[in-house]
């Protein structure tokens, strides 16, 4: 075409009434003009290289690809250029001014092979378009790869374009959007840094922005990020500085997962599990999904189980399209395979951690605890992966796997796994089963007691009883059976106002304890269940505990109790009644926290008792 020679023509019937669409409702988000027009930039470049790698093409030595984004205030222009594959006047007549055709499925199909690694931008763009939600008209100049004449193509909002001779030298295509009067305030250098920031700071080709500082021109992106690089090139301060820059969180996370999924998934992202400071945090973590580097929507959900959704971090997924939607990502069958992926990666994670780093691992076990019992509640396949990494934490402040706990329960309690749920209620317990060399895991969250039982189910081979849910055999001592004289269970079954107490005699290895008071491990569960299930500050409905109170024959407190009380039945002011009701209140003392009415009776008894002296 002549230099001075123009054509004139008009976006067909239909794509004209494209064009208020696009304006109005194409994105609700108008700032992701400037996406689509940089990734185009970046897929030219993309292009280019593909084909000079190819051999299609020769590139100079040490070619510079670059993208340029400017702003001119006077002239009300946003530019976008880059020094990619450029078009020709056939091809822009194709990919520009027919919106239906998409040049980057034609790219696709003639030159892309199996491997994507390439990473082109092909969906049924209306992407360049966006660039009418914020300008009046917009004007390209591009020159081919090919070496054919520059064009030069404008069109105003209402689809109306001319195609002329461009004086553009270098080869390449740059973008001149012309801002409408509404939307002044992309023309704010800094309104167009921080879109450029979120969009576009991982694009493979290096942006310079021009507008901050007059003449001055910046890289605003990392054209390698973190995902896309090899792991054991990574250090873990460079995967926490990742951290702290994309999720403006100083914490570092407890650890983290880099994915890099093969075909047919083929997606790479980092993960990390963030440090929850403390309640009040947010426990929501946030899923930055992303399109060959192209940023495309913050806190995506719908590709982690519900378990899950504490973790932070990037995923880049060029099987998705880049506009997607949420309903699309709710309902997709490829999602779903990477919600799966990601569950596999997290249990691999912690298993390495817990093989590999264990002492670190105990550390941020605590940290942690809490949502691995909640995923293994939630998803038993969850608990298959993940259970080697699960560790009990035991009540003298170390910690042990299962199957250590269980090793060492083999002789004296195989199969039970003792637990406590309060140090210093339980103390007494604890301090007994301590003296047999027997480990007390603790147990202290309002979920424990689920968990507990969800273990118990998935295992098969492992029961965990509290430390004061009965007299454990580890702590009785061998011998005959005793038999406690009728009049003294009538005492104590008066004392506690409970016909059907059961009172008992054991042998127990510390002879300075005269009693104990237990309730049956399944009673126990069973009220728990009932509290977390009944509402919040409703009256727990009566539910009678079946208590055992265990007398030890070989204190010195019971021989003295037994001397007291004779044979027939006791009085209430006597001695032995006083001297019996101390010795159950000390027993429940051990067992619940009293109160105020118990705790005025173990008072009174004391005070009875000091007098009698
Ligand atoms: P899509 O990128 O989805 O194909 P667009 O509307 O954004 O849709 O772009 C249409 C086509 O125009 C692109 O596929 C590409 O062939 C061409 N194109 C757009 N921008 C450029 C550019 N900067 N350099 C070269 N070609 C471009």
């Amino acid at each position: 075409m002549a230099a001075n020679a123009s054509r004139k023509g008009g976006i067909s019937v239909e794509t004209q009434h494209i064009f208020p669409i696009i304006k109005k409702w194409l994105y609700s988000d108008k700032d992701i003009f400037l996406r689509e027009i940089v990734s185009n930039a970046s897929d030219a470049v993309t292009k280019l290289k593909r084909l000079a790698s190819l051999g299609h093409t020769e590139l100079a030595e040490g070619e510079d690809f670059r993208i340029t984004v400017s702003i001119d205030r006077d002239a009300r222009t946003i530019t976008v250029s880059d020094n990619g594959i450029g078009m020709t006047e056939d091809e822009l007549s194709r990919y520009i001014c027919s919106i239906a055709l998409s040049g980057a499925l034609e790219f696709v199909e003639k030159y892309e092979d199996g491997d994507k690694s390439g990473g082109i931008i092909g969906h049924f763009g209306l992407g360049f378009y966006s660039s009418f939600m914020v300008s009046d008209r917009v004007e390209l100049h591009t020159r081919s790869y090919t070496g054919a004449d520059a064009v030069h193509w404008s069109c105003d909002e209402g689809g109306e374009y001319e195609i002329s001779a461009s004086d553009k030298e270098s080869r390449g295509t740059s973008v001149i959007m012309h801002i409408s009067e509404d939307e002044s305030e992309y023309l704010e250098p800094s309104r167009i840094k921080t879109i450029l920031d979120k969009y576009c700071a991982f694009m493979p080709v290096p942006i310079y922005f021009e507008g901050e500082d007059e003449g001055e021109s910046k890289i605003v992106n990392d054209t390698v990020p973190l995902w896309a690089r090899n792991p054991s090139d990574i250090t873990k301060e460079e995967y926490n500085e990742f951290y702290h820059k994309l999720f403006m969180d100083a914490d570092d996370p407890l650890f983290y997962i880099h994915i890099n999924a093969d075909y047919p998934l083929n997606f790479k992202g980092v993960l990390y599990f963030p440090r929850i400071r403390n309640e009040a945090q947010s426990l929501e973590g946030e899923i930055k999904l992303f399109y060959n580097h192209v940023f495309v929507a913050d806190n995506i959900k719908e590709v982690l189980p519900d378990y899950l959704l504490m973790l932070r971090g990037a995923l880049d997924c060029p099987e998705l399209p880049l506009n997607v939607s949420r309903s699309y990502l709710q309902d997709n069958a490829y999602v779903k395979k990477i919600s799966q992926y990601i569950v596999k990666k997290v249990a691999d994670k912690l298993n390495s951690l817990a093989l590999n780093d264990r002492e670190n691992y105990e550390k941020l076990y605590e940290d942690i605890r809490i949502f691995l019992e909640y995923a293994c509640l939630r998803e038993r396949k969850f608990y298959d992966r993940a259970k080697d990494s699960l560790l009990l934490r035991l009540t003298d402040g170390t910690s042990c796997t299962f199957t250590e706990y269980l090793d060492s329960a083999k002789d004296k309690h195989e199969g039970v796994i003792y637990y406590a749920n309060d140090t210093a209620l339980q103390s007494q317990y604890i301090s007994m089963m301590s003296a047999e060399n027997v480990k007390v895991a603790l147990f202290d969250l309002m979920i424990d007691t689920q968990y507990m039982s969800a273990i118990e189910q998935y295992r098969g081979d492992v029961k965990f009883v509290r430390v004061d849910s009965g007299v454990a055999s580890v702590v009785k001592s061998e011998g005959e059976k005793n038999e406690i004289p009728e009049n003294v269970v009538a005492l104590f079954r008066k004392i506690a106002k409970d016909e059907k107490l059961t009172v008992c005699a054991e042998a127990l290895k510390n002879a300075d304890v005269p009693a104990l008071l237990s309730v049956s491990e399944e009673s126990r569960r069973f009220e728990d269940m009932m509290k977390m299930y009944a509402a919040p500050g409703a009256d727990m409905p009566a539910f009678p505990l079946d208590y055992t109170l265990t007398l030890n024959p070989t204190s010195e407190l019971y021989a003295k109790l037994i001397a007291l009380a004779g044979d027939g039945e006791v009085a209430e002011n006597s001695k032995a009644y006083t001297y019996a009701s101390f010795i159950y209140q000390l027993a429940r003392l051990s067992q619940k926290k009293l109160t105020a009415d118990e705790l005025s009776e173990l008072l009174s008894d004391g005070y009875k008792l000091l007098k009698m002296i």
